[in-house]
């Protein structure tokens, strides 16, 4: 097999690369190793983290980024992310994708940890599988060909190009390649031997095949956790979480004494630290599956915003006899901070080879901001194929990116 781009994975980054270069030309081809967007993407909750479109907004966002992600962050990667995110959230719903709206049509925005002003827009608490439902939807009226099943396990330069080996054996020529495998959380916490919120993949096997090609790393090991896992509800590899955008209703987290333990809208590490620091000292309370954490005041939140905005939490509750309650939160493992270096444009040092994703690094720097996950993926899978493209030499046939 031959083709002019070679997109791997098919979370939110890989989907978004190959319906944008989809749009474009038909000699792209998308590989996965599961079903067609099994992912993490397709778990995320509370939202996307879109700035207030004007330079003032994307200058406050920028501000806070860089607060909560320290000197490590790549200011000019960030730069351009927050400047791409209006265009690519606009691609979104020009393809389908229904925010919520107020009563006067405009877009809801949220709040969550260490914003300074609301800016989550999302569908409830579900936004990761409305972002995958609509992408699977464009991906289909591409002439991109898929492959679901087909784990990549060998990827090496090549005259002019990447050939990519499939562990059936199976190998690939392509022109120009973007890994979209997403972060290795799921594994660092199996290994760690801590609470995960992601579900169970492979997507850490790819970084071997990076790092032997000789990829720099940024922030290498560097891991965030989700402050509000939700402790009487764990069950199976991948536990449920509260998405933090409940901060915006006033919750508290309250200690075995009912002292307040940290501002619920601090950073997530700050709140993280917090909750751990309580329970190191005694101030937690133990949950039904022998853990320990902290109370998190859902009672807080009217009950019409929880089970409007926040459907998906409710029904959890409702399983597992907590609707009405406060309930115990302590953290999770949750995403994967460092990654592999890639330059504004996605590539990176090898050519040909773009990064887009939680596979890359240095967006972020040390703390991520709620909702800066998903829209990450979606700007540089984005970004990704229209770099790609480029090297191939432009639009080929078709439009619409
Ligand atoms: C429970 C949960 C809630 C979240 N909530 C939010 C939120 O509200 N807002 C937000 O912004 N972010 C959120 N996030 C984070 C966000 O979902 C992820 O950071 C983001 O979606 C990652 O997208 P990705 O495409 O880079 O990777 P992934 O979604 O992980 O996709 C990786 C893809 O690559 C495939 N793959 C891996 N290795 C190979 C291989 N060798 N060969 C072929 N295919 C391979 C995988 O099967 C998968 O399809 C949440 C995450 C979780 C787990």
């Amino acid at each position: 097999m031959t083709t002019g781009l070679a997109i791997v994975g098919s979370g939110a980054a890989g989907l978004m690369a190959a319906c944008v270069a989809g749009g474009i030309t038909s000699d792209v081809v998308l590989l996965t190793d599961g079903g067609l967007g099994r992912s993490n993407s397709v778990m995320a909750q509370g939202g996307l983290h879109v700035p207030i479109d004007t330079p003032d907004g994307r200058r406050r966002m920028l501000l806070d980024m860089i607060a909560a992600g320290g000197p490590s962050l790549d200011q000019r990667l960030a730069r351009r992310f927050i400047d791409e995110i209006v265009p690519t959230v606009d691609l979104l719903r020009s393809w389908g994708l229904a925010l919520d709206v107020d009563d006067n049509g405009g877009i809801v925005r949220r709040l969550a940890g260490a914003m300074s002003e609301p800016r989550i827009v999302g569908t409830g608490d579900r936004i990761g599988p409305s972002v995958i439902r609509v992408l699977r939807s464009r991906l289909g009226q591409t002439g991109v060909s898929v492959t679901t099943g087909a784990t990549v396990c060998g990827l090496s330069p090549v005259n002019s190009g990447l050939s990519i080996e499939l562990t059936d054996g199976r190998r690939l020529r392509a022109r120009t390649a973007i890994i979209a495998t997403g972060g290795g959380t799921h594994h660092h916490a199996k290994l760690a031997g801590e609470p995960c919120t992601n579900p169970a993949n492979r997507n850490f096997d790819m970084s071997a095949i990076l790092s032997g090609l000789g990829i720099p790393t940024v922030d290498e090991g560097m891991y965030q956790w989700q402050p509000f896992g939700l402790l009487d509800a764990a069950s199976g590899a991948s536990r449920p979480c509260v998405p933090e955008s409940v901060v915006g209703h006033g919750v508290r987290i309250l200690d075995r004494d009912g002292a307040e333990v940290v501002a619920a809208n601090a950073g997530r590490a700050e709140v993280t630290s917090a909750i751990k620091n309580a329970v190191d000292d005694g101030r937690g309370i133990r949950a039904s599956n022998g853990e320990w954490g902290v109370w998190l005041t859902l009672t807080d939140v009217p009950e019409r915003v929880l089970s409007n905005e926040f459907k998906h939490l409710a029904g959890i509750l409702r399983r597992h006899d907590l609707t009405g309650r406060d309930v115990l939160v302590a953290p999770y493992l949750h995403y994967q901070l460092g990654g592999f270096k890639m330059f504004e444009d996605c590539s990176c040092v090898v050519p040909g080879l773009y990064l887009a994703g939680e596979v890359a690094g240095g967006v972020h720097g040390h703390g991520r901001l709620m909702g800066n996950g998903l829209t990450d993926s979606l700007v540089h899978g984005r970004r990704a194929a229209l770099s790609a493209i480029d090297r191939l030499g432009g639009p080929v046939s078709g439009a619409g990116q």
